[in-house]
């Protein structure tokens, strides 16, 4: 329950207001639990409507997206992009495509996404998009088609100054390559820095791919050096999900010495306990697009269970669910601490739940919240315009360097501020904290916008 009469105040026109929309509220009073601890020393918030203003998006776009199928049936699908906040720089984050996308959901990782990109230290605002359609079953001509009539709408909304999307659940490399074809088809411009996961020939920066999955592994084996004298060396991993920031995440803690015996999609999960062959989950994933029970069916001594919920049964030391929202609850929490789990580090977007939340912490386990775990990926895309503008592209090795030292630097700024909030450790405080004060001071700084 909320203390401060500030923020209970906005939250409870929130709460009226948006009603509707409960992973936005819930994304809302996470942040607003860890502003307790600084709003009292800055009057001068509420003088000027600060916090109202930060939970009000700038400005949201709604959209009919019409395409024909390879039948020649007409399909209407709904778009979105809501333009969060533009204080610290353009707005950016990715675009989402999937049956359960709303406006909740949008709004919810749009919001997240303005203390994710402040603390990349980069300048980029919080912004978010997507589609309730399902890529999935659907055929190459039947994506292309619709990500040229969502882009049709689109394009008017965005530009390389203005608000630069990217991929997420639904959206890789496949539909943001059909996307940039439109955009610059409509423009007559090639603005690279409109988009970011393009194909490394036009644009798109090596090290992209692998960025989201390797930065929360170089997050995670910072925090669990400093916080707990620990590697992944030698410990048993969970990863849920098994799409772009499951397989690298899986990949990098291997490499670390880590070994995953578990992974998802959203029909159940396979368990190996000689370790996931990534090579064959890869190889279904990547090129077959296949569900992840043949991985069971290929390789012996695997096996494969319904239901991707139970995979927090599986006995773990470190847990890193990086499929999607509140895909961890108490149930879930609550497997993981009788099993022993040290460690859960969100790659995905609020993938716990507040009650799994408070179990892990109140049971001691290290964890950290996906908007400073996965920032690897918005950061790397920050790089990749970075790249565009000055027309150049950088080696892996000095990408994968570059974000190595972000993530090292997001840990610290997140630590550093759960210390100065008397919560030493709390990550989840410290990247609330962090990532606001400085989305604050630049909104303080333009005026009443
Ligand atoms: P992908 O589409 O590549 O993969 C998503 C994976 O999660 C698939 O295995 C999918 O299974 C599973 N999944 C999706 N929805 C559900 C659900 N409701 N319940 C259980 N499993 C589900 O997406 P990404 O890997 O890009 O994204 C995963 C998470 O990481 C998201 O929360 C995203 O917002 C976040 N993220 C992604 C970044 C990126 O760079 N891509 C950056 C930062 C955060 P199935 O195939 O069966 O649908």
């Amino acid at each position: 329950m909320l203390q401060n009469e500030y923020l209970k105040r906005v939250y409870e026109e929130v709460q009226r207001r948006d009603s509707h929309e409960p992973e936005f509220l819930q994304a809302v009073l996470e942040v607003f639990e860890s502003l307790e601890l600084v709003v009292d020393k800055h009057p001068e918030w509420e003088k000027s409507g600060l916090i109202e203003r930060f939970v009000e998006p700038e400005r949201v776009v709604e959209f009919r997206v019409p395409w024909v199928d390879d039948n020649g049936n007409t399909r209407v699908n709904r778009g979105y992009r809501v333009q969060y906040n533009s204080a610290i720089g353009p707005y950016k984050g990715g675009l989402r495509f999937h049956p359960s996308v709303n406006l909740s959901v949008i709004k919810f990782l749009g919001f997240e996404q303005i203390l994710k990109n402040s603390l990349t230290t980069l300048p980029m605002g919080g912004g978010k998009g997507g589609s309730d359609f399902d890529p999935k079953g659907k055929s190459d001509g039947e994506v292309m088609r619709f990500c040229q009539s969502f882009m049709t709408e689109l394009y008017r909304h965005i530009g390389q100054f203005t608000d630069t999307p990217a991929g997420d659940i639904g959206v890789g490399a496949r539909e943001i390559g059909y996307m940039f074809g439109q955009y610059k088809r409509i423009v007559d411009r090639f603005d690279g820095g409109v988009l970011t996961g393009k194909g490394l020939t036009f644009g798109g920066s090596l090290a992209r791919t692998q960025a989201t999955g390797y930065g929360l592994c170089y997050f995670a084996a910072e925090a669990l050096k400093h916080l707990k004298g620990e590697s992944y060396e030698g410990k048993t991993v969970v990863v849920s999900g098994s799409g772009n920031v499951a397989q690298y995440a899986a990949e990098k803690c291997t490499q670390l010495g880590g070994k995953v015996v578990a992974m998802s999609d959203s029909q159940g999960y396979i368990y190996d306990p000689n370790g996931i062959d990534l090579k064959k989950l890869f190889d279904i994933k990547q090129r077959r697009r296949a569900r992840i029970s043949v991985y069971a069916d290929e390789v012996p001594g695997s096996e494969y269970h319904e239901g991707c919920r139970n995979i927090w049964n599986v006995k773990c030391d470190i847990a890193m669910p990086c499929a999607s929202q509140n895909e961890m609850d108490a149930e879930g929490a609550k497997a993981l601490i009788a099993n022993g789990c040290i460690a859960v580090f969100e790659g995905a977007n609020m993938p716990l739940t507040p009650e799994a939340i408070a179990l892990v912490q109140g049971n001691g386990l290290l964890y950290s919240p996906g908007k400073a775990s996965n920032a690897g990926g918005v950061a790397t895309s920050g790089l990749e315009m970075s790249q565009n503008s000055i027309r150049m592209s950088w080696s892996f090795e000095e990408v994968d360097e570059k974000l190595q030292g972000i993530m090292k630097n997001i840990y610290k700024a997140c630590y550093d501020a759960s210390v100065e909030c008397g919560r030493p450790g709390d990550l989840m405080v410290g990247a609330n904290v962090a990532g606001f004060l400085k989305v604050a001071e630049a909104m303080m700084a333009q005026g009443v916008v």
